[in-house]
């Protein structure tokens, strides 16, 4: 490294005693997803330490307090990539029959899972078999608790799932569920410190960068659109477009087309029916409709990029036209649009009001659902009785997977393959065949539930009919980065008077101070000299590629990046950004978790690449889920929807099915 980059890295902290765990990545995944030689996986296996493989009950074992490289973390996905790429079984151990036999195995321990679990058992009895099993060291999938230590105090924060939302009403069995826990989501408002941002003059802010707009500026953020159901009051807004105009490092021609489309009346397709315009819009990107049909300067494009990134993981290159109408966007006042939804928006982009009322953050975000169900299936896995204790209650992982109790969480455990024991129209049972420790083990169950990426089933239920597999491998998850990162004090947001920062031209095209939440005895901090969690948000995308093309491109390059990278991006943007408040990165920075999901939301139906999903026609997730045999498909992949309700629901239906088979006397 040369001196410059090193004397950089100094000034960064890079060399700060953090937690950093980075093992394997960057040797694992070569792009393209091309063959990778078994000798290098040997080689990566060994730089492997016994702490990443190990089975949950060792004692102390307690991965929410684990920081560095989490989310899909080292030791989780390259079994089933090794599958993935044809080598896994040339080197695979001999497989070992435990001589365990369940009611009920599921493949992976997301909410689907935890929640097929809680749904079987309401069905069979409290007292029937099921086993989990579930490839990374916690349960709870995507719903992932990140726990930090400043000094004596704890600080919890969302690695994955932020909170209980939907575009849509949460159907009645996800209420019902929601509600049998104990959750009481209209009571959210109690626990949100709504104005605790307002009064100290805190804002939503732009930082606009100099490789994307010629100079680094924070700006505060006149663009805001959209609905915030997060609760938090914001500061008088009156006035905050005026000095974003004169604050913006933007062209005096971009600026005059900002206001142009923010008071904008025209319309831009006169004589054209509603559902003929919908029809147009639902066909051309939002970036295309700015530049070629409203005529703004690609300055404002590129101002406007990366808004949709939290919700699609891609920019408005790739999101419709019509679905920004319906997100809120700018530049259809003057369409006179009717509101009732054209065909092929997004079910993220369909306004509605019920939904919209529901919403509910834990400081963990949903990992309090995930533990919620473990401790209905567990009850001596987490204590406490209700969903506030809850929040502070350590979890016991040396109960997970005790052959006393009737369910068992099996964490470490990487399915390899699943088949019916005999032909699976009559088979009395399915084998499921799991690596973990290095070792190759056996279980049976009468039922199977795959609770695990679509993309993941075809690899390891080879016997499913082939035009089933193809759906299921056109499953794609939209890559995501969220990162936790613990900061000394919060004295330079303060100075800067921001809460939030849209930065559309840098890595983290979000950046938020924490959403204060304090239940259970959890206190949120209050104050701007106390530890607090800035959470940074990236979609690993490629713009102006098909959506699909862009999550694939994003995969890998999240799979390849080490945490030193990760860190140091992290360390360069906040000091770039928060360095005019006082911000130092090497002095401030005090903990980084970097929760990586190469695989994370499921990949929503776009009116721009998927003519299936504009024509009305059958999805490929419908022909995905189709029960076979023993075996039923749950997952929010099973819906193409990003969001927990769908995994319950799905994790409902995909039990249903297995109930109805057997008391139709299918599979008695
Ligand atoms: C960063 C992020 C933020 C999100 N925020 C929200 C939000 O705020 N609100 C919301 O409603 N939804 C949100 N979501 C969507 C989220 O995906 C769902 O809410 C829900 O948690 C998904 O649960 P699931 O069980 O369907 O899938 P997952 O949580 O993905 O669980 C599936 C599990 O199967 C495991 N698995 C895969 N293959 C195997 C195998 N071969 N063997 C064993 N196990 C395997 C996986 O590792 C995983 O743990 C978010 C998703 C992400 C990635």
């Amino acid at each position: 490294m040369a001196d410059e980059s090193r004397e950089r890295d100094r000034a960064l902290g890079m060399g700060a005693r953090i937690t950093r765990r980075d093992f394997l990545n960057g040797v694992a995944i070569t792009a393209g997803a091309a063959i990778i030689p078994p000798e290098m996986w040997a080689a990566a296996a060994a730089d492997l330490q016994a702490s990443d493989l190990e089975a949950q009950p060792a004692p102390g074992y307690y991965p929410p307090a684990k920081t560095g490289l989490r989310g899909d973390h080292p030791g989780s996905f390259e079994p089933m990539h090794q599958v993935r790429d044809g080598v896994f079984w040339n080197t695979a151990p001999k497989p070992v029959d435990t001589g365990e036999s369940y009611d009920l195995v599921i493949v992976g321990g997301g909410i689907s899972g935890l929640a097929a679990a809680h749904f079987f058992r309401k069905t069979a009895g409290d007292k029937a078999r099921i086993l989990i099993l579930e490839n990374h060291d916690d349960f709870g999938g995507h719903c992932k608790r990140n726990e930090f230590k400043a000094g004596s105090r704890t600080l919890l924060g969302f690695g994955g799932t932020y909170s209980i939302e939907s575009p849509a009403p949460y159907s009645a069995v996800s209420k019902a569920l929601i509600e049998e826990l104990g959750i009481d989501v209209p009571s959210y408002p109690k626990y949100v410190a709504k104005d605790l941002y307002r009064s100290l003059g805190l804002k939503p802010r732009v930082f606009f960068d100099k490789e994307t707009f010629g100079a680094d500026k924070l700006v505060i953020n006149a663009v805001h659109t959209g609905s915030d159901e997060s609760g938090l009051n914001d500061a008088d807004v009156a006035g905050d477009l005026d000095i974003f105009l004169k604050d913006a490092p933007l062209s005096a021609i971009a600026k005059q087309d900002l206001q142009r489309l923010l008071a904008d009346d025209k319309d831009y397709f006169p004589g054209l029916s509603s559902n003929e315009k919908k029809t147009r819009l639902a066909r051309m990107s939002y970036a295309k409709y700015l530049t070629d049909v409203v005529g703004v300067s690609d300055e404002i494009v590129r101002l406007l990029q990366a808004f949709p990134h939290p919700l699609f993981g891609v920019g408005i290159d790739a999101v419709a036209a019509q679905d920004a109408w319906g997100l809120g966007l700018r530049g259809f006042n003057g369409l006179h649009l009717d509101p009732a939804p054209g065909k092929g928006m997004n079910r993220d982009c369909i306004p509605n009001a019920e939904a919209e009322k529901y919403f509910f953050h834990f400081p963990d975000g949903n990992a309090t659902i995930a533990r919620l169900l473990v401790r209905k299936l567990i009850p001596s896995a987490i204590p406490g009785n209700t969903a506030s204790d809850v929040v502070l209650a350590k979890a016991d992982y040396s109960k997970l997977d005790e052959a006393s109790s009737s369910v068992r969480i099996r964490l470490n455990s990487t399915v390899v393959k699943v088949r019916h024991l005999g032909d699976p129209h009559s088979a009395k049972e399915v084998e499921i065949t799991y690596f973990t420790e290095k070792k190759l083990k056996t279980v049976r169950a009468a039922n199977c539930v795959l609770a695990c990426w679509h993309v993941v089933i075809p690899y390891i239920a080879a016997e499913l009919p082939g035009a089933q597999k193809e759906a299921l491998a056109s499953c794609q998850k939209v890559p995501l980065l969220y990162n936790n990162v613990l900061i000394r004090n919060w004295t330079a947001f303060q100075k800067l008077a921001v809460r939030s920062i849209y930065a559309p031209g840098m890595y983290h095209t979000s950046v938020n101070l924490d959403l204060p939440v304090s239940i259970g005895g959890y206190e949120c901090p209050k104050k701007p000299d106390e530890p607090i969690l800035v959470h940074m948000m990236k979609a690993a995308c490629k713009p102006g590629r098909p959506a699909r093309e862009q999550h694939r491109i994003g995969r890998i390059q999240l799979y390849t990046t080490t945490f030193e990278t990760y860190e140091r991006n992290i360390r360069e943007q906040l000091g770039r950004m928060l360095g005019g408040g006082g911000f130092d990165p090497a002095r401030d920075i005090l903990e980084i978790t970097v929760n990586r999901w190469p695989h994370g939301y499921a990949y929503e139906y776009n009116s721009l690449f998927d003519q299936f999903w504009l024509e009305g026609r059958e999805t490929p997730c419908q022909v995905a889920r189709r029960p076979f045999g023993r075996i039923a498909i749950a997952n929010a992949d099973a819906d193409a929807y990003a969001y927990t309700d769908c995994s319950i629901d799905q994790a409902y239906r995909a039990v249903g099915e297995l109930a109805h088979a057997a008391s139709a006397g299918i599979h008695p």
